[in-house]
């Protein structure tokens, strides 16, 4: 639609989850924060890799298990590399990895705070009437889609449900019930701001 300004949000997670886990050192259940470094333990041919977490209290350390008497023909010296070096891109692919660290500790401190990078990709800017944004997610996240718009459009909760309940929000996939749950990848959001007064400052904080 020729109204209409066209935005891609790239959201990624600020802070790494944090296992909740029973200190030994401490003597009480504390969370670990990722210390963002692994640790490579090579034994003849088998190769043990952890990501390392540490108490936050006392700096104990906890090793997330990345994998284990892995025979090294079965790893790509890249990855070696990069985890002998403390790639910090897979460093985040691991620390963000949810399932994985729920499957190690049981319970995870989750952060849904997140930071959006806004890029117009189409339509026009002066005098938009229409946002048309896509989602795109770098991990998945645990924020919820009411509460991302809200942040990002300086806008209430109460008015996006007021805007769906008139018809001019439109969310694909699941339409409104998506409201209530976790960003999407690849969503996207159409909200006809025509009667907004506001209109201009909504499509400038979306990025246009
Ligand atoms: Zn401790």
């Amino acid at each position: 639609m020729s109204s209409a300004l066209r935005v891609h949000w790239t959201i990624a997670p600020e802070i790494a989850p944090r296992p909740l886990i029973n200190c030994n050192r401490c003597g009480f259940v504390k969370a670990y924060r990722c210390s963002e470094k692994f640790r490579v333990n090579a034994n003849g041919k088998r190769i043990d890799a952890w990501l390392i977490y540490r108490c936050v209290d006392c700096d104990n350390s906890w090793n997330f298990g990345i994998f284990e008497r892995c025979n090294r023909r079965d790893i790509a010296p890249a990855l070696l590399a990069a985890l002998e070096s403390n790639d910090p891109a897979l460093v985040r692919s691991h620390a963000f990895d949810i399932v994985a660290l729920r499957n190690q500790v049981g319970r995870v401190e989750e952060f849904p705070d997140a930071v959006v990078r806004k890029q117009v990709i189409g339509g026009i800017k002066q005098g938009a009437t229409v946002l048309d944004l896509r989602l795109g997610l770098e991990i998945p996240v645990s924020l919820r889609l009411d509460r991302l718009l809200a942040n990002e459009l300086g806008i209430s909760r109460s008015r996006l449900h007021a805007l769906d309940e008139r018809r001019l929000l439109t969310i694909e996939p699941d339409g409104a019930k998506a409201l209530r749950k976790p960003v999407r990848e690849g969503a996207t959001i159409r909200i006809d701001l025509a009667s907004e007064p506001d209109r201009r400052t909504i499509i400038s904080a979306a990025g246009g």
